[in-house]
């Protein structure tokens, strides 16, 4: 894959607005160093593949945008990783092989609309994911070369 397609580095903290509010965890990246990426795609949701350094490849459904529910300042990368942790992982090394884009960043009137969008996100992530097309990219170098 091209460079566009990769994002890589430490788990930051957000505004723990993700699983708090939303029962929905975001492993949050600094958007330092993508700033031409940022630009070049649109605010949305995409999917894709997910290493973590110690831990494994899982599938991902992500944010790229401003989350204008809560009106935030500032874009944030925000992967949701489809997989049920038992502990928090900040500061791990996390690598993320950007391959399809479900929809643009859009308002939504409340906050039980925004949840049952992203569930739908998530599940045409999980399906897509398990599409040869898309499958493939699991075995992507990038996921794990910070092993
Ligand atoms: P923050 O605003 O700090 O990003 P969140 O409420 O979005 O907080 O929670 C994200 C954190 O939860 C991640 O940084 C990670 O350490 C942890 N986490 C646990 N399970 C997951 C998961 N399935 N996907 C993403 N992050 C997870
Ligand atoms: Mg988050």
């Amino acid at each position: 894959p091209t460079e566009a397609c990769c994002i890589g580095g430490p788990v930051i903290k957000g505004f723990g607005r993700g699983s708090k509010v939303l029962g929905i965890p975001t492993a949050n990246l600094s958007t330092e160093g993508y700033a031409s990426l940022l630009s070049e795609h649109p605010s949305g949701v995409y999917f894709g593949w997910a290493g973590l350094s110690t831990r494994g490849v899982y599938k991902m459904v992500m944010s790229i945008g401003w989350n204008p529910y809560f009106n935030n300042a500032e874009k944030t990368i925000e992967p949701w990783l489809l997989h049920e942790f038992n502990e928090d992982f900040y500061g791990e090394e996390l690598r993320l092989v950007i391959v399809g884009y479900i929809r643009p960043e859009v308002n939504f009137p409340s906050l039980e609309s925004l949840i049952a969008k992203i569930h739908e996100d998530r599940e045409i992530a999980e399906g897509a994911l398990d599409l040869p097309i898309y499958s493939k990219h699991k075995d992507d170098p990038y996921l794990k070369s910070s092993l």
